[in-house]
């Protein structure tokens, strides 16, 4: 039984894009990325190959964006070399870099005193 008011696929597609797209453009991601994904099955499931793999490219398009949105902000927040001993960081003390750390010029002078005292 025929469904007649069903929407053709391709033309349902490029409503869909039209709308993906302004999405995108507005960083609307989470919209595109549901909507894609509902899309991939729908056309999964009607059997358009291609249109099943153009909404994924979609989703895909989506989740870049987000992932280069998140990327920047995680560089600029991730600590700057310090100091293992006291997390002093440079330019407040010199560092010198170890194997898995690091250790400042007054830590290695503490040290320096203390293990002096010891010996
Ligand atoms: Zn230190």
């Amino acid at each position: 039984m025929a469904d007649t008011t069903a929407v053709p696929p391709n033309s349902l597609f490029e409503s869909l894009t039209t709308s993906w797209e302004a999405a995108l453009n507005e960083k609307r991601q989470r919209e595109v990325i549901v909507g894609g994904i509902a899309a991939y099955c729908y056309f999964h499931e009607i059997n358009q190959r291609g249109l099943e793999t153009a909404s994924l490219i979609y989703v895909r398009q989506a989740i870049e964006e987000l992932l280069q949105a998140i990327r920047p902000r995680q560089q600029t927040g991730q600590a700057p070399h310090s100091c293992s001993f006291c997390g002093g960081t440079e330019p407040q003390v010199r560092l010198a870099a170890g194997a898995n750390g690091f250790i400042c010029d007054s830590c290695v002078r503490t040290l320096g005193e203390v293990f002096k005292q010891e010996l």
